[in-house]
């Protein structure tokens, strides 16, 4: 979405061959809002709501996960764990330039974000992280429609089931991992959930449909010249 509120030093940070561009001013002020949500502690979801946040920044690629993990609640930073590390070598291998922007440097070509803010918490079986809830991630979806008309990224990347589902329908990972989706005008590209828990993406026989998802990854990134 193009706004005509922008500063002009702000409106001159990206020109690409969309036409796209972020609405970093807008996003700044949706981010202050964010930061002192607490929706899901006051609802008796979440014992201390926590929501990460990022300095607001103009990105032609947005990430959109799950929710936050023990590390990233630790740390502040969205994907600083294992599942950023690994996403990081999916843009390493699609041709993506190393930047500052992130702990992980292939990242920063990208704005990080879930379908929820603030860390679930462990699994109630203590084996992993315990999923956000359906009222969670409704509580939440609505910053997160804001986010994407604001940011107003020309690829979407989903990571694991919850997200793809989020945004694809109630489709199996088989099915789609490889293949390239397009809504509003923007590409979405589903991979598996990268903590390294994800036993889809573990089997050996999906690793070639990650791969091909690596391959979309990239030619979406020569297309926009990224
Ligand atoms: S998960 Fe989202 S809606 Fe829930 S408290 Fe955190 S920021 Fe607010």
């Amino acid at each position: 979405m193009l706004t005509t509120t922008e500063p002009a030093e702000l409106s001159e940070v990206w020109s690409g061959i969309t036409g796209r561009t972020t609405d970093v001013v807008g996003l700044g002020a949706l981010i202050a809002r964010i930061a002192v949500c607490r929706a899901c502690q006051e609802a008796g979801l979440l014992g201390e709501a926590h929501p990460i946040t990022a300095a607001p920044r103009d990105a032609r690629v947005m990430v959109i996960g799950q929710a936050p993990g023990p590390v990233t609640h630790r740390e502040g930073i969205h994907f600083a764990g294992p599942a950023g590390r690994t996403m990081a070598g999916w843009f390493q291998r699609a041709g993506f330039p190393p930047g500052e922007a992130h702990k992980w440097p292939y990242l920063a070509a990208a704005w990080l974000s879930s379908l929820t803010r603030c860390f679930p918490g462990p699994s109630g079986s203590g084996n992993g992280d315990r999923a956000p809830s359906t009222r969670e991630i409704a509580l939440c979806r609505p910053f997160l429609e804001e986010e994407i008309a604001l940011v107003d990224p020309d690829i979407v990347i989903l990571i694991g089931a919850m997200a793809v589902r989020a945004f694809l329908g109630r489709v199996k990972l088989d099915d789609v991992i490889g293949n390239r989706f397009e809504r509003d005008g923007r590409v979405l590209i589903p991979f598996p959930h990268s903590s390294g828990v994800s036993r889809w993406g573990n089997r050996p026989e999906n690793k070639a449909k990650i791969e091909r998802a690596v391959e979309q990854l990239s030619a979406e990134r020569e297309r926009l010249r990224l």
